[in-house]
C-alpha cells in the first residue's frame, strides 16, 4: 500500500482513506469495513455508519458515465452488441469498485468534520428546538397579543 502522507484537511484524508481526525491511520480495516479505532490517534470510529448514502452516488455517477459511453460508442463506431454488452458491464463494475472505498471515506470525513449525529455528533431529537435556541418563541407570543 502507497503510504500518504498526514493531512489536516478531513475531506482529504476522507478520499485517501485516512482517518478524518488526525489524516494518518487507515479508516478502513477490509475492503469497506470501518475499523473501531485510529491505529495512529486512537480516535473512535465505531460510532461511522454512512449507510447507502456512498453506493447511491456511485451508482449515479458510474451509471452516467457507462451509459453515456455506451450510447457514444454506439451512435460513433457501431460495434457489434456483443461488444457493447461485454464491455460496459465490466467497465460499471471496475468503476464502482475503484469508487466505492474513496467515496465512502469522503462521507465518513464529511459526517465527522460536521458533527453529524450518525457520526455520534449528538442527538437531534433531544437537542432543544430550534425556535426555543434562537428566541424566536417570544416574538411569536407578542404577535398573538
Ligand atoms: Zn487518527
Amino acid at each position: 500500500m502507497i503510504e500518504l502522507p498526514a493531512t489536516s484537511n478531513p475531506f482529504v484524508a476522507g478520499l485517501a482513506c485516512r482517518c478524518p481526525n488526525c489524516g494518518r491511520g487507515r479508516l478502513f480495516e477490509g475492503f469497506l469495513r470501518v475499523a473501531e479505532r485510529c491505529e495512529a490517534c486512537g480516535f473512535d470510529l465505531r460510532a461511522a455508519d454512512s449507510g447507502d448514502g456512498p453506493a447511491v452516488f456511485i451508482i449515479l455517477i458510474v451509471g452516467f458515465v457507462a451509459c453515456f459511453g455506451m450510447l457514444f460508442t454506439e451512435i460513433a463506431y457501431r460495434p457489434p452488441i456483443w461488444v457493447e454488452l461485454s464491455v460496459w458491464p465490466l467497465v460499471g463494475a471496475v468503476l464502482c469498485l475503484a469508487l466505492l472505498r474513496p467515496a465512502k471515506g469522503l462521507m465518513l470525513a464529511m459526517q465527522f468534520h460536521n458533527r453529524a449525529s450518525e457520526a455520534g455528533g449528538g442527538d437531534v431529537a433531544s437537542s432543544e428546538p430550534v425556535a426555543a435556541v434562537l428566541g424566536v418563541q417570544d416574538d411569536l407570543q407578542d404577535h398573538d397579543r
